[in-house]
């Protein structure tokens, strides 16, 4: 890597040049003694210094700039009373080298940036003193890093290794339960897109599946339920990477610039008037958003603990939220209950160290297991797949290791006899199951009273239980395993309409 900055510094007063020479000549001497760097070549005109720095990787010019502006104001300020009123790059190019040829051309923000073979040249011009504080020059070298390597991923299939499967179970049927609800009215499609109103038997069998969850999964494990706010601001979304990973899939919210009524007076009387949303208007009145609906419930969970230190006697610690609805812009991809951008979730989270961990997977896959197998009777697989975080941070690629049964996700996936045989059709993830390690542990500063601590979540889709349930076992109770009917022997009444 080779950076090249040139940059000028304006003086309180000018000084002769003599004593800057000086100045120079020592931090030149200092710095070549340490790293691979230097103040190249300088110029002083009454008050204003231009230099150009050249370093190698070990510091950045930026780096050496700052460092340089401190150290001179000090001595300057010390024994000639002048001071540095202001440092101006003007110019920032910075060199290095790729692992592989882009695929094609690459744009990021604030920089040229130029590729041949694997050499980049990246360049910034007039770039300010705090932009070079944030250290926003090493992001932009890694996000170009990213974007290369991103291409040679995009298309390609997403990592998939089967551990385990049910065996072959007879469905009742292959029709679409979605299709058959709606016809015999237990649903009906939501005001919004991808949003459905459950009607009584509907809502009996989604609450259904929600209890064995927490009776046959969550209590006897010793899970505790808290009840977290599904209005969750970025702040939280840039730690965990979701506002990078899914802008796109976001249901953002705004808050009123004004609860005053004055301020909303126009807005009234046009609604009054014309008996419609004056949009105009509304606009005015709202502020930019600054949160998102629930996307997933661990992020505010790992908030709520922030900064924490919990106690050994109490790991591993074992939440979960049943309360925060999911929202997600599912767009072109919604399909009736099991894809659709409103849904409920119970989000198991687990803190502990690594080998805590560890066994409580088996122990969650266990009663998975149970459930899946004695209750709910399913065909169903699990299979290691790209780890959640990667996925909702955007990236589908594969760290090294992954893969061998530590940390990881699992995805929990059901044969859909609607969709096609069970070989060749895709089968729906109802769930997945992770373990992520230390990485959101970290991102919140939780912190263990000793040694290592690491985190992960589970996401029981309860649409997508659902889904699965119906699709294999039919719409009519008297086909239903026994296991369930403990659950839920009869659907209440419904609706009576005409
Ligand atoms: P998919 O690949 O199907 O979009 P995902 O990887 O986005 O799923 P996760 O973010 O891992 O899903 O969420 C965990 C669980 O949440 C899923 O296993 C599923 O049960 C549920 N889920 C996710 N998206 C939806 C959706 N649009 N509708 C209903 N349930 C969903
Ligand atoms: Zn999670
Ligand atoms: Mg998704």
């Amino acid at each position: 890597m080779r950076f090249h900055l040139k940059a000028r510094l304006k003086l309180s007063r000018p000084i002769d040049k003599a004593i800057l020479s000086k100045e120079i000549d020592d931090f030149n001497h200092q710095l070549m003694e340490r790293s691979e760097a230097s103040i190249e070549e300088w110029d002083l005109k009454e008050n204003i210094l231009d230099l150009s720095i050249v370093s190698g990787t070990r510091r950045r010019a930026h780096d050496i700039l700052l460092n340089f502006s401190n150290v001179l104001s000090r001595k300057l300020g010390k024994a000639y009373k002048v001071g540095i009123r202001g440092i101006d790059v003007y110019l920032y190019e910075i060199r290095f080298s790729l692992d592989r040829e882009p695929l094609h051309d690459i744009v990021i923000p604030f920089a040229d940036v130029q590729i041949e073979g694997k050499e980049v040249r990246m360049v910034l011009r007039d770039t300010s003193e705090e932009f070079l504080r944030k250290n926003y020059v090493d992001r932009m070298i890694r996000l170009v890093r990213e974007k290369v390597e991103s291409q040679y991923y995009e298309g390609k299939g997403e990592f998939w290794k089967l551990i385990w499967r049910s065996e072959e179970k007879d469905p009742v049927w292959n029709r679409d339960p979605t299709e058959e609800m709606l016809k015999r009215g237990w649903l009906v499609q939501g005001p919004t897109k991808g949003k459905w109103f459950y009607r009584p038997q509907a809502a009996a069998i989604l609450r259904a599946m929600e209890r064995i969850a927490i009776e046959e999964v969550l209590k006897p494990l010793g899970f505790q339920e808290v009840i977290e706010s599904h209005i969750v601001p970025f702040d939280i979304w840039l730690k965990t990477g979701h506002l990078e990973g899914m802008p796109g899939e976001i249901y953002y919210v705004c808050e009123p610039r004004s609860r005053d009524v004055k301020e909303w007076e126009r807005f009234i009387d046009l609604v009054k008037i014309t008996r419609e949303v004056p949009e105009d208007e509304l606009r005015r009145n709202l502020s930019l958003p600054r949160a998102g609906i629930c996307y997933a419930q661990c992020p505010v969970i790992y908030w709520s603990l922030k900064g924490r230190t919990l106690a050994d006697e109490g790991l591993p610690l074992l939440l979960f939220d049943r309360s925060a609805i999911s929202g997600r812009y599912e767009s072109g991809g919604r399909h009736g209950i099991e894809r659709v951008d409103e849904f409920h979730r119970i989000e198991p989270v687990y803190i502990g160290k690594p080998e805590q961990l560890i066994e409580l997977r088996e122990r969650l896959i266990e009663r998975y297991k149970h459930v899946f197998n004695e209750i709910l009777d399913l065909e169903w697989r699990m299979a290691w797949v790209t780890p959640w975080y990667l996925q909702q941070a955007g990236k589908t690629k594969i760290e090294e290791g992954y893969g061998e049964g530590v940390i990881g996700t699992i995805d929990f996936e059901a044969w859909l006899p609607y969709r096609g045989d069970r070989e060749s059709s895709k089968w729906l993830e109802f769930q997945n199951l992770s373990i992520l390690g230390d990485k959101y542990v970290k991102a919140f500063n939780i912190k263990a009273q000793k040694g290592e601590l690491w985190s992960g979540c589970s996401g029981i889709g309860l649409e997508r239980w659902m889904a699965v349930f119906l699709a294999q076992k039919g719409l009519d109770p008297e086909n239903w395993p026994k296991g369930f009917r403990r659950y839920l022997d009869k659907l209440p009444e419904g609706i009576k309409i005409l």
